[in-house]
């Protein structure tokens, strides 16, 4: 569903992506790790057209991203992208957040709409909270609000930049276990950049660690941290554990 064949990155001189060559297919759950600066934003970017590629293939959805009569806008609205902070609409309530897009962009009636967000908002504990307003809740709360708004998207995958680092450390783990349902019951594909290391041994299929604008190793998730075969690999959860 997603490929990158020989894909190079650069802003401007500095060379962020170099040779990615990496798959992703439909009904995975793949968490990138490495230390900062790696280019793990810069390639969840790529995938939604939010940075483009310098040279290289990316097939998303089947469309080549790189092809300049692709309809980026199109391809993006069937990726969901949760980011670091939340990034709800201060000025409207929980179920307005989440209803906004599917009346305006995929075309349902407010009822409609309604319907299916207190689907999505039930299954991320927030029902009752539909009412209120971002400012109202956690970060934990807002972060699984933002869940449900992308799943009312109908997207094909899901994509997560850090969606813990700015959270409490007693709210995480109710957004990681959101996540986690949502990979087993939905099979939706996401691609999580992630620190909680525990999720991606025990969640994620597939591990991916990336250093230096490279890709490292790329293994089921159980081998990888049981035995990274790259030293810097290796030596990166050894900090973390
Ligand atoms: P972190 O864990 O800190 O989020 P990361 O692995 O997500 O790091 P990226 O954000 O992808 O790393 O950045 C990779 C490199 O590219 C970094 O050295 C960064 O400074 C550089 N970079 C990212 N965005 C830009 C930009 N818009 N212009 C210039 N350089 C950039
Ligand atoms: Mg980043």
């Amino acid at each position: 569903m997603i490929e990158f064949k020989n894909v190079e990155k650069y802003y401007g001189k500095f060379h962020a992506l170099k040779n990615i060559n990496i798959k992703f297919e439909q009904g995975e759950l793949i968490t990138i790790i490495g230390p900062s600066g790696s280019g793990k934003s810069t390639l969840l970017r790529c995938i939604n057209g939010l940075e483009k590629i310098t040279e290289g293939d990316l097939m998303v959805l089947g469309e080549n991203i790189a092809d300049p009569d692709t309809d980026i806008r199109q391809v993006r609205q069937e990726m969901g992208m949760l980011f670091q902070h939340f990034e709800l609409y201060p000025h409207l309530t929980v179920l307005e957040n989440v209803t906004l897009a599917p009346v305006k962009v995929r075309g349902l009636s407010q009822k409609e709409a309604d319907a299916e967000a207190e689907q999505f908002l039930t299954r991320v504990n927030m029902w009752d909270r539909k009412d209120s307003k971002p400012s109202q809740l956690s970060g934990g709360q807002q972060q699984r609000v933002a869940i449900a708004r992308g799943m009312a998207m109908r997207p094909k995958a899901m994509l997560f930049d850090e969606p813990t680092s700015a959270l409490d450390p007693e709210t995480i783990g109710d957004v990681l276990d959101v996540m986690k349902d949502i990979a087993e019951k939905d099979k939706m594909t996401m691609i999580v950049v992630t620190h909680e290391m525990g999720f991606a041994r025990e969640v994620a299929d597939r591990t991916v660690f990336m250093k230096d604008g490279e890709i490292l190793e790329d293994r089921e998730s159980e081998a990888f941290f049981t035995s990274p075969n790259d030293p810097n690999a290796k030596r990166f959860i050894e900090q973390i554990f």
